[in-house]
């Protein structure tokens, strides 16, 4: 499989952004609002990112077992423990790739429980740690309809976050700033999901595990310009395939849209077996969570509050399965893999109906396997490919 150029440029952005990274740093959760955030002055540092990172290095199984003697029980998000783990031995992956000698120091962290609680008890060790200041945003939980009253809610947080961030930087929020910040995050957001949706031409010029590597700057740059040129270039390089009729997988044969978490540590071998395979991963929900349809420069701390409440992971079973539907249509797939992952339940969508209620309402076969985002002990490499092979031949004889 020939790797996209759009791959190659992103490396030395990375670089360029972990590098050139200096305080006043904020940390931030991946659906944070880091919009407020950069427009305080702060620069953005995303831990989750660092968890996928220890995960794809596969280094993370050195650290989880060390946050496991601390306490951090070995069924809880691996992101943090093989985050914490990694931080108590005072290494990172960053050392090797980019020369840091550690993560970056925080002046403030900030969590937003948008998508699981973990986040809180994470985010919460590293302000003990660092003697730092933490906020955390907490919206209303697993909503179908989001109200008014729920917006005001998250607004109402947003400001005292505001207060606490003009404390340590000294100056006044500019509201300027922060509605350009926001119109930043909305053209880069439009760009994914140009990028995503080249994936609904059939063959597709990129997978779900291009997309895994691909989404790095609408969230750790969400809100810069750095982030609309990459996508800007992206689009160029992904329409051009499109043009061409070149697919990430030549001869695809059936397509598949993914629910949930990726395996970090196995990203390669996944693509690689879905490949073989004649198998598109065409479309995800863990790709599309940084679509956000709904910032607004001219209602900058509404629309944030909205953007960042009405993600997938923070659904109502009904909308979730909404949601589902409306990303299996546009992008025609023949059949659902959904991830079980074993230390985030909260990405996890199969344990509470929704396979059979996605087979009922759509006519499209599902199946689900066990693994983990960063924990390869949960993961059966063997049992996964005989399972996913059984139902990729399925989907093929039905067709
Ligand atoms: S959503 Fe899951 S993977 Fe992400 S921080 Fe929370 S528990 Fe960890």
């Amino acid at each position: 499989m020939a790797q996209l150029k759009s791959q190659i440029a992103l490396k030395k952005l990375l670089k360029d952004y972990f590098i050139g990274m200096k305080s006043p740093i904020a940390w931030c959760t991946s659906a944070g609002p880091a919009e407020i955030l950069r427009a305080l002055g702060f620069e953005v540092y995303f831990p989750e990112n660092h968890g996928a990172l220890l995960g794809a290095s596969r280094t993370a199984e050195k650290y989880i077992p060390r946050a496991h003697q601390e306490g951090y029980d070995g069924e809880i998000c691996s992101y943090l423990t093989a985050d914490i783990g990694a931080w108590l031995m005072k290494e990172t992956p960053l050392t090797k790739i980019y020369g840091l000698e550690s993560i970056p120091t925080p002046d403030l962290i900030v969590f937003n429980t948008n998508q699981c609680r973990e986040v809180a008890e994470w985010f919460n060790f590293f302000g003990r740690e660092y003697d730092c200041p933490v906020v955390g945003i907490f919206p209303p939980r697993y909503l179908e309809e989001i109200t008014q009253a729920e917006i005001d809610n998250v607004v109402s947080q947003f400001k005292g976050l505001i207060e606490v961030g003009e404390k340590i930087i000294g100056k006044p929020l500019d509201p300027e700033k922060l509605s350009e910040t926001v119109r930043l995050s909305f053209e880069g957001s439009q760009l994914w999901k140009e990028v995503l949706e080249t994936a609904s031409h059939s063959p597709s010029p990129l997978t779900f595990f291009d997309g895994c590597i691909l989404m790095a700057p609408i969230v750790v740059l969400r809100g810069t310009q750095i982030c609309l040129d990459f996508y800007k270039e992206a689009l160029v390089e992904l329409k051009e395939l499109v043009a061409q009729n070149e697919g990430a997988i030549p001869k695809e044969k059936v397509r598949i849209y993914w629910e949930g978490m990726p395996v970090w540590g196995r990203l390669r071998s996944l693509s690689e077996f879905f490949a073989e395979n004649q198998t598109s991963v065409v479309a995800s929900t863990y790709c599309n969570s940084w679509v956000f349809d709904h910032f607004d420069p001219d209602n900058p701390m509404e629309s944030m509050a909205y953007a960042y409440t009405q993600i997938f992971i923070n659904r109502g079973e009904n909308t979730k399965l909404e949601m589902m539907k409306d990303i299996m249509e546009k992008f025609e797939v023949d059949g659902v893999v959904f991830h079980d992952s074993k230390t985030c339940f909260n990405n996890a969508n199969s344990r509470f109906g929704l396979p059979k209620r996605v087979e009922e309402s759509t006519g499209i076969d599902t199946v689900s396997f066990d693994g983990d985002l960063v924990d390869l002990r949960f993961f059966s490499e063997g049992q996964t490919r005989t399972k996913l092979e059984t139902f990729i031949e399925q989907l093929k004889y039905d067709k």
